[in-house]
């Protein structure tokens, strides 16, 4: 019977908060001490060593041999004086988690012992036996080596006995395999097409750095429940599950007091968190019981995405020790919210000005506005490449239910930020401006800082919003690796600023003076891009409409959208900003598209099983039950009247519990003739569209019936945890 739900349940009687040693000193003192940064490295490498690797941090410098000996020297000295006696690059392939392969700190001596050692070269590149990464075809063509290659930028750590390395993960013939290397190549890219712009107004400026603060939204469910729970143990989702009576009407749980188990988990991971120098600041309950969120001050975007794909390794690791597993799915229970990772993003100089905050003077400001009015191009422009970027088997659950926003790109600016921008299209003249003209504009632009200051106005229905100082991509899944939307951010706003530049200065060569020229370009920008501005409600069916009225893409189909990065015009905007080449591409989506198809299969089985072992086998045991009932009342009372009416009832459930298990047989069936259709495609895409379309369907069929079923059968019976237990025991 369903005795590892009700053993569940029992364990979870027994559970107490497992509260961490409070170490008795501020957070200040051991922040990063597990971090190899600049303190450390000041003390443990000669001041020769130390300024290579500055300006290789700073300048991306070449570190040649010897000098990378040196550091390899002082790194493990500082490591293994910290308990590490391994080492590992650390790297971020095309899967949904991080990778790493440890080796000892050893070589064999002359006398047959061993010392410590490593050297430049293990520090720089490693050949990782990496063969069954995903490579989308790259590297079965022509070498099947991958390399990691140490990331200087991202300083190197300590987990547990082992000092990670950063590193980007690259094919034999130099194409990308991980996430790392396209995000720093976009960062570089978009650097410099920021800093040309910034000179029309400020000629100190010689960096422009990206920043990001990513806020992580995620599930806790008790480890007992999960494990009586196949379809979360495989799929990190629920299949099935008839929604609790109480979930999230009563608005409840968002901000309310955090349960003290959970409490106890939080500071445990956090503290780890201290240790590896991620700045985590804010932990909070969210809307759906049971979620929560945390989210660091934000830093530079390749350092900020190290920290939240480690920091995502700590969290499932410390869940365990406190009897939780932490679910960072997009949408693990059906019927209420799922989780994203809202991608705080701004810009800022090394002149220390923030590129996305209104400034104090009209030239600032100016500088503000052109920043901003081109992110709205770049948007507008490639509203199907970032939809690419973030839709996955797991994030088109979300986008578009009734919690999140649909699959359509606009951006939110606030009402006071539209009105400057409609003044500025209104009073900016075509040709040729007069004093007073000039003046006046001058005046608007100037009043932007004191009316930021009180536009209140938050938006939480859209999926890429202007919230003060940065642009918020809210569309994000949770489990994702930021660099999949960052990288999209940054190459098509590189891309953007490069043009706007030839165009102003198209315009100043033709004779016209430099501020008007800027004004004129950023006046047409505005006009061309109106469409992609909406302020009101986005996840209204209103908003739809209005959508496809304004030409806007609504995708949801993950094959579809994945399809966007192989257009000319994609393919043109990746090549000219340096960050993929169409080989690149086209190995990449091929990956998402395997992965969408394995995602889906994998549900698709899982889901088959457990209708077949466990739902269809306990109906069948209600349903003896009933019929012996029945039949006990036949033999008491006979054919008489008190028979029929105690019975009608009995064998109205008998009827409903029996169509239920036949659909769900029949279902299951069908859905497994689709999986075959769908395996013989060999054509990658249409074989991910077949089960997207033929296959996935049946997902929701089947779980209909079940949850029809689940209401109807004696709760003793019942297989799996269900939803009130899974989201309110804790
Ligand atoms: P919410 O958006 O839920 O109101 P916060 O205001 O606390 O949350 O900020 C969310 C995230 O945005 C944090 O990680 C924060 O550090 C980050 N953030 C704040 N300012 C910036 C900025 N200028 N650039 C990038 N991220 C930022
Ligand atoms: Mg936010």
């Amino acid at each position: 019977m369903a005795t590892l739900r009700f053993f569940a349940l029992k364990e979870l009687l027994k559970r107490e908060p497992k509260y961490i040693d409070n170490p008795g000193k501020l957070t200040s003192d051991y922040f990063g001490k597990n971090v190899f940064d600049k303190s450390k490295m000041k003390k443990y490498l000669s001041k020769e060593a130390y300024d290579h690797v500055m300006s290789a941090m700073i300048k991306g410098a070449r570190i040649d041999r010897r000098m990378a000996d040196q550091i390899a020297l002082g790194m493990k000295a500082w490591a293994i004086e910290n308990g590490a006696t391994h080492y590992t690059h650390w790297f971020h392939p095309l899967t949904d988690s991080t990778a790493e392969k440890h080796d000892a700190f050893i070589n064999t001596d002359t006398a047959g012992g061993v010392v410590e050692g490593f050297s430049g070269k293990l520090l720089i590149q490693q050949e990782p036996d990496a063969s069954s990464l995903p490579s989308g075809g790259i590297r079965n063509t022509f070498e099947a080596r991958g390399y990691t290659a140490w990331d200087v930028s991202s300083p190197a750590f300590i987990v547990g006995t082992t000092l990670c390395l950063p590193t980007i993960f690259i094919s034999y013939t130099g194409e990308a395999l991980d996430y790392k290397m396209p995000l720093l190549k976009s960062l570089n890219s978009l650097d410099k097409a920021a800093v040309d712009v910034c000179r029309y107004f400020d000629r100190n400026v010689s960096k422009v750095s990206v920043n990001l603060g990513w806020e992580q939204e995620y599930f806790l469910v008790d480890e007992a429940l999960f494990m009586a729970r196949p379809d979360l143990m495989l799929t990190e989702r629920t299949l099935m599950g008839h929604s609790s009576s109480k979930d999230q009407q009563l608005d409840d749980h968002y901000f309310s007091a955090i349960p003290e188990r959970v409490i106890a988990y939080m500071e445990e991971f956090e503290r780890e968190a201290y240790y590896l120098g991620i700045p985590v600041k804010t932990r909070h309950n969210e809307v759906a019981p049971n979620q929560f969120e945390v989210a660091p001050i934000f830093e530079e975007a390749n350092l900020a995405n190290d920290h939240n794909q480690l920091i995502m390794d700590v969290m499932k690791r410390i869940a365990r020790k406190h009897d939780f597993r932490v679910l960072f799915h997009e949408k693990p229970f059906k019927g209420i919210n799922g989780s994203g990772k809202h991608n705080n993003w701004s810009l800022s100089t090394d002149t220390g000005v923030n590129l996305f905050s209104p400034g104090k003077n009209p030239r600032t400001n100016m500088q503000f506005i052109t920043f901003l009015v081109n992110v709205l191009k770049a948007v507008y422009k490639h509203q199907d490449i970032l939809l690419a970027s973030i839709l996955t088997a797991g994030n088109c659950h979300r986008l578009g239910a009734n919690e999140a926003p649909p699959s359509i790109i606009s951006a939110f600016l606030g009402r006071e930020l539209n009105k400057v921008l409609d003044e500025l299209e209104e009073t900016v003249p075509d040709k040729g401006m007069t004093p007073d003209e000039k003046r006046s504009i001058k005046l608007n632009i100037g009043k932007i800082p004191e009316i930021l200051l009180d536009n209140t106005d938050r938006n939480r229905t859209s999926p890429f919003a202007f919230t003060g100082n940065r642009f918020e991509y809210r569309a994000v899944g949770s489990s994702a690796n930021c660099a999949s939307a960052v990288i999209v951010l940054n190459t098509i706003f590189a891309e953007q600023l490069k043009e706007f530049k030839s165009e102003v200065d198209l315009l100043i060569n033709g004779g016209v003076k430099k501020d008007e020229a800027i004004l004129q370009i950023l006046k047409q920008y505005i006009s061309e891009t109106k469409n992609i501005r909406f302020d009101g409600d986005g996840y209204s069916s209103e908003w739809v409409k209005l959508a496809q009225e304004r030409g806007l893409l609504n995708v949801s189909s993950v094959p579809k959208a994945l399809n966007a990065y192989l257009t000319p015009k994609a393919v043109k905007t990746f090549d000219k900003t340096g960050v993929f080449n169409s080989k690149e591409l086209e190995a990449r989506v091929e990956v998402e598209l395997e992965k969408f198809t394995k995602k889906i299969q994998i549900e698709s089985r899982v889901l088959g099983d457990i209708a077949i072992n466990h739902i269809v086998p306990t109906g069948v045991r209600y349903m003896n039950t009933l019929i012996a009932n029945v039949q006990g009342l036949k033999d008491i009372f006979g054919d008489e009247d008190v028979y029929r009416n105690l019975s009608s009832d009995r064998l109205d459930l008998i009827k409903k519990t029996s169509g239920y298990i036949q659909n769900i047989k029949n279902s299951v069936h069908d859905m497994i003739e689709a999986r075959k259709v769908a395996n013989k495609e060999e054509d990658i895409y249409l074989k991910a569209e077949l089960y997207d379309s033929t296959v996935r369907p049946y997902l929701g069929d089947i779980r209909y019936f079940i949850d029809k079923l689940e209401l109807i059968v004696d709760n003793e019976e019942w297989p799996l945890p269900k939803y009130r237990e899974l989201l309110f025991a804790r």
